[in-house]
């Protein structure tokens, strides 16, 4: 029986949903939101679920199941990203929705929240099958897609080029080419100069206010990143060339650690070039695991959710743990880093740069009038600081954690424009 109680419990703490919910649940208390408002706001809008027909290479047909979840509109058209991984759940697009809607809140640009996801293993398939599998999920959410309803973008295991198809399915079906109905396209079709990198900058800028709060240097400043992808890659890339001591980043399949400083330039050329991070010189092996627990300064989990529970959240060792992923930490793990004095940049503030920038691309698409990457990263550090302060300042004055100070911030926004439209009940 006791077995059963503990697996129980490890299966909630793993499910992203519950983690998020815990946290509304807190913020909204805290809040002391209204009961009607608190009933609105913890339910998404609208879940779409789908199964997708392809036609595979060798002339068969798979079907896969999508999800699209539309947690929010009240702010304005929905927005998030689609991924493409084996293990996506319902449970957890719901959560990466509603996250979505917290994160747009926090960095307060006009927009709502959701979450795509197809179950399928990307890197099974080829090109053809994920043109395929893109423009039949597009063609499947027509009616719910588009630059006033919601606006996709890429996240996990989808690129500029998946954008591409489904702005181009889209724009099939609306018989004119329509841009704005997707975000992180390829800059020579409609996309923004810096959308690229700007998850990475947006983490840059933030660890950069944290370390000055603290007062830390740069320099003195030990960074491990788990992960090297679009986030955790060009994160590294970007601090390694600010100054700061990257001593270990990892991929899917495994890290690699040297405590004198990685040369990230070289380790970035090593991945490009061998696809894995295995047998770089100069660097010791570590598991994913072992990494996150390393001495540091600043931890940087750039990979995916439910790296740091209730397991290992007590040695960890950093000063600023900086969520590059969304919902890296669960929710019964916070009390424990709260307690050892971390200063936590909460995931939906640390990743935001990357739909501030989706945001500058719709407002520019919308325009038809496309701004110098100065103009864009500027922008963006003006934004994330601002954010940052916002969210540091809520949490003195309140006395909560940055995380809850986040959610707070968040959820008092977003009620505050539902209040002011009103709830068509
Ligand atoms: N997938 C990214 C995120 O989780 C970007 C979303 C967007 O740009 O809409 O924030």
């Amino acid at each position: 029986m006791a077995a059963l109680v503990d697996d129980v419990r490890t299966i909630r703490e793993e499910n992203p949903f519950e983690s998020m919910m815990s946290r509304f649940d807190h913020a909204a208390q805290l809040l002391q939101l209204d009961l009607d408002l608190y009933k609105v706001l913890r339910v998404p809008n609208r879940e779409i679920t789908t199964y997708i027909p392809v036609f595979m290479d060798d002339g068969h047909i798979e079907v896969f199941t999508g999800y699209r979840v539309q947690h929010n509109f009240a702010r304005g058209p929905a927005k998030g990203g689609i991924r493409y991984a084996p293990d996506v759940t319902l449970d957890e697009v719901r959560a990466l929705a509603a996250w979505m809607t917290w994160k747009c809140a926090v960095v307060n640009i006009p927009f709502g929240g959701a979450k795509g996801g197809i179950i399928c293993d990307p890197s099974q398939m080829s090109q053809s099958e994920l043109e395929r599998m893109t423009r039949r999920y597009t063609a499947e959410l027509i009616d719910f897609i588009g630059p006033e309803r919601d606006v996709p973008a890429p996240d996990m295991n989808t690129n500029e080029q998946t954008m591409a198809w489904i702005m181009d399915t889209y724009s099939m079906h609306a018989r004119h080419t329509v841009t704005a109905v997707v975000t992180g396209k390829p800059i020579d079709l409609a996309g923004s100069r810096g959308r690229r990198e700007a998850t990475g900058r947006g983490l840059l800028i933030v660890i950069d206010e944290a370390v000055k709060k603290l007062a830390m240097k740069p320099e003195e400043t030990r960074v491990v990143v788990q992960g090297s992808g679009n986030v955790g890659g060009i994160a590294a890339t970007l601090m390694h060339e600010k100054g700061y001591k990257i001593v270990a980043i990892s991929d899917i399949h495994g890290g690699i650690h040297n405590p004198k400083g990685l040369d990230i330039s070289r380790v970035m050329a090593h991945l490009a070039k061998h696809r894995t991070l295995e047998k770089y010189p100069e660097a010791d092996p570590v598991s994913n695991h072992e990494l996150l627990e390393l001495d540091c300064e600043v931890l940087l989990p750039a990979a995916t959710e439910n790296q740091i529970t209730s397991n290992n959240a007590s040695r960890i060792k950093c000063k600023i743990l900086a969520e590059g992923a969304n919902g890296p930490t669960t929710a019964a793990a916070d009390d424990v880093l709260e307690r050892n004095g971390v200063f936590v940049i909460p995931d939906i503030l640390a990743n935001a740069g990357g739909v501030t920038c989706s945001y500058f691309e719709w407002v520019q698409d919308r325009m038809g009038y496309f701004w110098k990457e100065d103009v864009v990263n500027e922008r963006l550090q003006d934004i994330m600081v601002a954010s940052f302060h916002d969210v540091s300042k809520y949490a003195e004055t309140h006395g909560v954690n940055n995380r809850i100070a986040a959610y707070m911030l968040a959820i008092d926004r977003v009620a505050y424009i539902t209040r002011v439209r009103g709830i068509y009940a």
